[in-house]
């Protein structure tokens, strides 16, 4: 049973702790509204091992709750402090001591159009970061999807609302079915845009590139922070602006961000392979300063760390 729960025996819901076998709502419940956030707690010093764990942009994943529930017309009961307690609590009722997935949910409650239901699921999950990770320099061969990511005068990508992976999970089903890893989609205007569940970099003439908020991408808490240290940390030019499809293929580097996707390197788009080596010599310095930034071993990004 704890299987289809991801393992954890217990969560949050509007208030309390409770099983996580007993966290319902009613079939009634309207969900084409809901939304969620998507945060990892990651142990400190050790990617991989057990211990202190420490909650990565908590404030930066809540912030980006509260405008998803303000574009969508809902109302979230509990303070920015009250949901960190719900998941320090969950996490310490579930006695998880190793890398953490938090995925704060919220439903509008039938006949309401603002109450909602609050839910704090939490589980653990294996990250592909840490020097020498095998799973980190697999191959991932992608493609751009046939269907266009969502347009953002028809559903806003900019919400983190579940609506918006209707579309993610039929370009997944159709990079399943075509045997390949993943999707990336084009915009409406046939830029690129973003994976199914994180933004793209690419990497050329030693820059790295990466589309605008305009290109149809959900705000990613990682292209954030990814924005500020390249450039004050690691001393890497970043450009935000349109890319096309053949100045991806022609990229010598790619790969997505985001909180799930961790930074995941790309080997191959529509076949056609990026760059001479994979992972790419930039890809694998910004992962590697990235888990050391998660773990806690960079003095100074520790404010973007919430301990437990
Ligand atoms: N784009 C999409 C569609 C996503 O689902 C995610 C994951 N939340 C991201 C980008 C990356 O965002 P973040 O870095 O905030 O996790």
């Amino acid at each position: 049973m704890s299987e289809a729960f991801h393992g954890a025996k217990y969560c949050w819901m509007n208030g309390e702790i409770i099983k996580t076998e007993d966290a319902l709502i009613s079939a009634m419940e309207p969900v084409h509204l809901s939304i969620f956030e998507g945060i990892k707690a990651y142990v400190e010093n050790d990617v991989n091992g057990e211990g202190r764990l420490n909650i990565f942009q908590w404030k930066s994943h809540i912030d980006r709750l509260s405008r998803s529930a303000a574009f969508c017309g809902l109302k979230i009961p509990y303070t920015k402090e009250e949901l960190l307690e719900a998941a320090r609590k969950t996490i310490k009722a579930n006695g998880f001591r190793t890398n953490v997935y938090v995925q704060p949910r919220i439903w509008p409650k039938a006949g309401s159009l603002e109450e909602v239901h609050v839910v704090v699921p939490v589980w653990t999950f294996d990250t592909i970061l840490g020097r020498g990770n095998p799973k980190f320099s697999k191959e991932r061969r992608f493609m751009i999807s046939s269907w266009r990511r969502i347009a953002s005068d028809a559903l806003p990508p900019q919400a983190k609302a579940w609506a918006n992976y209707a579309n993610s999970a039929l370009a997944v089903r159709e990079a399943t079915r075509l045997h390949y890893d993943g999707a990336i989609f084009l915009d409406n205007r046939g830029f690129v845009s973003e994976g199914t569940g994180a933004c793209i970099m690419t990497v050329r003439d030693g820059k790295v590139v990466t589309p605008p908020v305009t290109a149809s991408i959900l705000e990613s808490v990682t292209r954030g922070a990814l924005l500020k240290i390249l450039p004050e940390d690691l001393g890497i030019p970043v450009e935000v602006r349109d890319i096309t499809r053949v100045e991806l293929y022609a990229s010598e580097e790619a790969f997505l961000c985001g909180t799930g996707w961790e930074i995941t390197p790309i080997t191959s788009v529509d076949d056609l392979p990026l760059g001479r080596e994979y992972p790419g010599a930039f890809t694998k310095r910004i992962a590697e300063y990235y888990a050391d930034i998660v773990a806690n071993k960079v003095e100074k990004r520790k404010e973007w760390l919430a301990s437990m």
